[in-house]
């Protein structure tokens, strides 16, 4: 395979307003600001997970100035098909944002990257693998994994998670004084992962299985050795401690996402970890983002 970086649709993403550390005086700052705004209009923001689990993962995410996928799983006529449950036109995106190279978050990027021209948004290592996978290059603006960039209004920050791939990634995403977090198919939760996911309003994290029915199941032992594994998926366990560590005031809304058809269900993930939630004396508005169907959009 020929050197990526010097196909010629490749750029560099111009990472600008790179924020490390929030300071104090930026918080106040930020505060203040949204004080003097005196209206929530300029934070109209939305997401809705279009497609979650193993057969295909897309979400939706949209400002008034800026709109994009965040992995593209499903075939692109069930995408297209989706999004106009919304109302939202394919035209409209400007970018797809890639979690890491698994068929069910890629199947349907090659045709809306080259029959729509949507650029996708992913870090040196998927792309690369991306390349491999569909013996041609999408247009790619490649990020560089752990380092904050911008996208329209978006402020995009991609950190690592451990999963079998090349250089998986999970996602928090600012726009105005909103903080996002998209966070799927991780098979351990680093204090990376913990420390990333604090003080957002919204999380979309993953609760693939339960263990039990993990070892239950008829699944070849690889399979069962790879889910349960540091790179494989997170258990309703793992993610109930994921939420009881990250949890905040602040926190509005959970979607538990990636569920196992066959190793899990929604009433078992919301049991299983709203009982650990409610024994650190959380209460939280949770949901499960279904395969099938689109789930619960959420407008702010
Ligand atoms: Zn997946
Ligand atoms: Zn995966």
């Amino acid at each position: 395979m020929s050197d990526l970086s010097q196909h010629q649709f490749i750029t560099r993403l111009k990472i600008s307003n790179v924020i490390k550390h929030r300071s104090f005086l930026e918080i106040l700052y930020e505060t203040s600001r949204r004080l003097i705004i005196g209206n929530e209009k300029n934070l109209m923001i939305g997401f809705c997970p279009l497609a979650s689990g193993s057969k295909g993962n897309c979400i939706y995410l949209g400002t008034d100035h800026t709109k994009i996928l965040i992995d593209a799983g499903l075939s692109a006529k069930a995408i297209i098909s989706k999004l106009s449950e919304i109302n939202v036109n394919i035209a409209e995106i400007d970018a797809i944002l890639i979690t890491h190279e698994h068929t069910d978050h890629i199947q349907g990027l090659r045709t809306l990257a080259y029959k729509y021209g949507i650029p996708v948004l992913a870090n040196q290592e998927t792309a690369k693998a991306i390349v491999e996978i569909f013996r041609d290059c999408p247009k790619f603006k490649i990020f560089s994994t752990g380092e904050t960039f911008e996208f329209g209004n978006l402020e995009i920050h991609p950190f690592s998670i451990q999963h079998d791939t090349l250089d998986p990634v999970a996602f928090t995403i600012r726009h105005e004084s909103l903080k996002l977090g998209f966070c799927t198919d991780l098979g351990f939760v680093t204090s990376l992962v913990q420390n990333h996911l604090m003080n957002c309003d919204y999380l979309y994290v993953e609760a693939n299985h339960q263990p039990s029915m993990v070892h239950a199941s008829p699944r070849p032992m690889v399979y069962k050795q790879r889910v349960l594994g540091r790179s494989g998926h997170l258990s309703n366990e793992a993610c109930g401690n994921l939420l009881s560590h990250v949890y905040s005031p602040r926190l509005k809304h959970v979607h538990l996402a990636h569920l196992s058809s066959e190793c899990n269900s929604p009433e078992t993930a919301l049991s299983v970890i709203g009982e650990i939630l409610k024994s650190k004396g959380i209460n939280l508005d949770m949901c499960v983002a279904p395969q099938n169907k689109i789930s619960k959009a959420i407008y702010f």
